[in-house]
C-alpha cells in the first residue's frame, strides 16, 4: 500500500462513500491478457465489466469470455463498438464519428448485437462503449433505436444530445500525458484528484492488452488501497445503472 500512501490518506479524510466499478476495454483482442486479469478480479474478489469488441471474437475468446460469464457474477460483458476500426479521415480516431452517417452507425451497432448475441444470449448488458470513448448523438439514437439502454465514455468528453443515460469511466488506469505513461507520483496524483472531486460514483478504465505482470502488481495495491477504506465499496455497471 506504499505505492498509494496519498490515496490512503484522502480516502480515511473522506466521509461521503464512493462507489466503484471497473471497465475493461477491448475484449476479443490479447486473451491471454484478459484471462490474467480476469484471474486477479476472481483473486481479489472484484465484479468486472469487460467491454467486448464484436468482430474480434475469434472461437477461443468466445470459449474464454463464455468461461468467465458462465463461472461467476462478478464478470459481465457488454458491447465495443463493431470493428474497432477508424472511420474518422481527419482528426482523432473514431469508429463512431462525424464520418459515419446515422445509418452506417445502425448498421454497424446491429451488426455487433447480433453477433454478442449469438455468442453469448442474454447475458450481454445492455451497455455500449464505443471504442477510444468517442460518439456522437446519432449514435446515441441509434442505441435507443436498437435496445441498448446506455452508454458509457469517458468523463469530460464532449457533449451529446444522449437518448441513452450515460454513465461515464472516470479514471484511465493506464494514462498518459502526451504519450508517455504517468510515473507512479503522477499516477496517484491523477487517481486523487478524481476521488477528492468525486460525487458518488468512479469507474475505472483497464486495458488488458497492455497490462504487463509489474502493471497488475501495481494494480493490485490500487485494490488493497481502496478495499481498506470504509467508505469504498464495489459494484458492477448494471447496478449502478439501475
Ligand atoms: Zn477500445
Amino acid at each position: 500500500m506504499k505505492a498509494f500512501r496519498e490515496l490512503e490518506a484522502l480516502l480515511s479524510a473522506r466521509e461521503k462513500p464512493v462507489k466503484v466499478f471497473f471497465r475493461d476495454d477491448d475484449g476479443g483482442w490479447a486473451d491471454d491478457h484478459l484471462q490474467a486479469v480476469c484471474e486477479d478480479f476472481t483473486n481479489l474478489e472484484l465484479p468486472l465489466d469487460i467491454a467486448v469488441i464484436p468482430d474480434a471474437l475469434s472461437d477461443r475468446s468466445i470459449e474464454l469470455v463464455s468461461r468467465l460469464i458462465n463461472s461467476s457474477d462478478r464478470f459481465a460483458i457488454h458491447q465495443h463498438g463493431f470493428t474497432h476500426a477508424n472511420h474518422q479521415l481527419q482528426g482523432r480516431s473514431c469508429e463512431f464519428g462525424s464520418d459515419r452517417s446515422y445509418q452506417q452507425q445502425y448498421n454497424d451497432i446491429a451488426a455487433g448485437k447480433k453477433i454478442l448475441t449469438a455468442a453469448f444470449g442474454s447475458q450481454v448488458k445492455p451497455i455500449f462503449t464505443p471504442p477510444w470513448n468517442r460518439c456522437n448523438s446519432d449514435t446515441a439514437s441509434a442505441l435507443h433505436a436498437l435496445d441498448i439502454e446506455y452508454l458509457s465514455r469517458i468523463v469530460r468528453s464532449e457533449p451529446i444530445d444522449t437518448a441513452v443515460p450515460e454513465f461515464s469511466v472516470t479514471v484511465d488506469w493506464l494514462k498518459k500525458n502526451k504519450g508517455v505513461a504517468l510515473n507512479q507520483a503522477q499516477l496517484t496524483d491523477y487517481i486523487c484528484g478524481h476521488f477528492n472531486t468525486a460525487d458518488d460514483v468512479i469507474g475505472i478504465m483497464l486495458h488488458h492488452e497492455h497490462m504487463d505482470q509489474d502493471n497488475r502488481v501495481l494494480f493490485g495495491e490500487f485494490v488493497d488501497t481502496l478495499k481498506a477504506s470504509q467508505i469504498v465499496s464495489f459494484h458492477s455497471m448494471m447496478s449502478i445503472a439501475q
